[in-house]
């Protein structure tokens, strides 16, 4: 029966997803490109979208204190504990229109397949549109997962946006009581697990040909901001000897990134941002400060890197003669997959005939931040040259109904006891 289902519904989701996808892309707060940031209302008219959807699937649902589009499929019975899927709504600036939005819609096709099946399982489903995952209104991330996951810090909102309205006027404006954040929060026995389809954002799966991957876990990033001063000067009298010029330590500095993190699977570092003053054509820069991203799989190789890149950035100043200021902006540890739900999630994609690529998710999601509430897992679909946070971002409505069914088969196979039996991170780190 399993199979005859999933092929029976199987091309028809994938071109809802396409089509829901499409519709979502509409709501835009710029006529020239996808943005839609939290709060706006162009969120409260993406929500409109995904709670009829979420009717038309069969669940109830609503809208929760912070923002979050959420709707809920009953098990056999009432009230049973949730897996949780989901992913964020938000865009960020000149967006496209996979990142976040594909998990949502995808989950939907998921729970409508099981309704017109009529299908109920032995625990209940519920499906999130996070309101906010990447920070662009209020520079502050995963402020929806938070909320959901009863991590929400109630002094962000004091946050202003650049029109200086503060969070909790926004919220306010959105018909939303900012007191009543704490209410959206589960308690971690209402809940099984928390999966997240999203978009690779990376070229992996494409260069291995395969449109699904299981997530092992997501990467741990350090941040840093680095300002070097020499002494500006004359471009033309001050001779090459005995110049303090901070663009060309900068430079090096750069190019030392680049090694460190050349050495390693599973670890990339980045310059991403670089500001020179004066920052004429004829003087010699005099100061140079610039930010570096450093992420990995693995904390301990993570942090092995900055060290050696901070070593390396402290004897390339010493050797120069410049000063050095060097601050640490960012830090968040890595994100393991709980080992149960990657081996089922494994299970589904290889159900599907799919050969079983597992890979670490260099870029952050909800599941971070749900992590604190549940053990998580992530399944992957390949994009176009692993394109993202880019109008060029692209899928196939093939990998998209390749997404779904794996995902309604992960849901149809999810075995909830596998955790209770030994699998997931929460036992190991309480052995009461
Ligand atoms: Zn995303």
């Amino acid at each position: 029966m399993s199979d005859t289902l999933t092929l029976g519904v199987d091309s028809a989701m994938g071109r809802e997803v396409m089509a829901h996808i499409d519709l979502l892309a509409a709501c835009s707060e710029s006529p020239d490109c996808l943005i839609r940031t939290y709060l706006s209302d162009q969120h409260a008219r993406a929500n409109a979208l995904v709670l009829d959807w979420m009717r038309a699937a069969g669940m109830e649902c609503q809208v929760d204190p912070v923002g979050n589009v959420r709707g809920r499929y009953e098990g056999r019975r009432p009230g049973l504990p949730a897996l949780i899927l989901g992913s964020h709504l938000d865009t960020v600036r000149d967006a496209g229109k996979y990142d976040g939005m594909l998990g949502v819609v995808t989950a939907i096709a998921c729970v409508k397949a099981l309704t017109e099946a009529g299908e109920r399982l032995g625990f209940a489903i519920e499906v999130v549109g996070f309101g906010d995952e990447e920070g662009v209104r209020f520079q502050s991330t995963l402020l929806g997962s938070r909320a959901l996951a009863g991590n929400f810090d109630m002094s962000l909102l004091d946050k202003r946006d650049g029109q200086g309205i503060s969070m909790a006027q926004a919220l306010h404006d959105f018909g939303l009581d900012p007191a009543r954040i704490p209410e959206a929060a589960k308690q971690p026995d209402e809940v099984h697990a928390y999966v997240e389809l999203h978009i690779e954002q990376g070229p992996v799966l494409e260069a291995e040909n395969l449109p699904l991957g299981a997530v092992t876990s997501i990467a741990g990033a350090t941040r840093l901001q680095v300002v070097i001063t020499g002494t500006s000067g004359h471009a033309g009298t001050v001779p090459m000897a005995g110049r303090k010029d901070a663009l060309a330590a900068a430079a090096e500095a750069i190019t030392a990134v680049e090694t460190v993190c050349s050495g390693a699977a599973e670890l990339v570092g980045t310059v991403g941002r670089l500001e020179v003053a004066p920052g004429a054509v004829n003087v010699i820069p005099g100061e140079a400060r610039f930010s570096v991203d450093i992420r990995a799989a693995e904390d301990a190789r993570r942090r092995h890197a900055v060290q050696t890149v901070i070593g390396a950035i402290e004897e390339i100043c010493a050797r120069r003669g410049l000063a050095l200021k060097l601050e640490r902006t960012h830090e968040s540890p890595s994100c393991p997959c709980a080992p149960w739900l990657i081996e089922q999630i494994s299970r589904a994609v290889a159900a599907e005939g799919i050969a079983v690529r597992r890979l670490p998710s260099g870029a952050g999601h909800d599941a971070m931040a749900m992590a604190g509430l549940t053990d998580v897992g992530m399944l992957f679909v390949r994009c176009a040259g692993g394109i993202s946070h880019n109008p060029a971002e692209a899928i196939t409505a093939e990998d998209a109904a390749s997404g779904a069914r794996a995902l309604l088969r992960f849901i149809r196979d999810f075995d909830s006891a596998a955790r209770r039996a030994g699998g997931s991170r929460a036992m190991k780190a309480d052995p009461a």
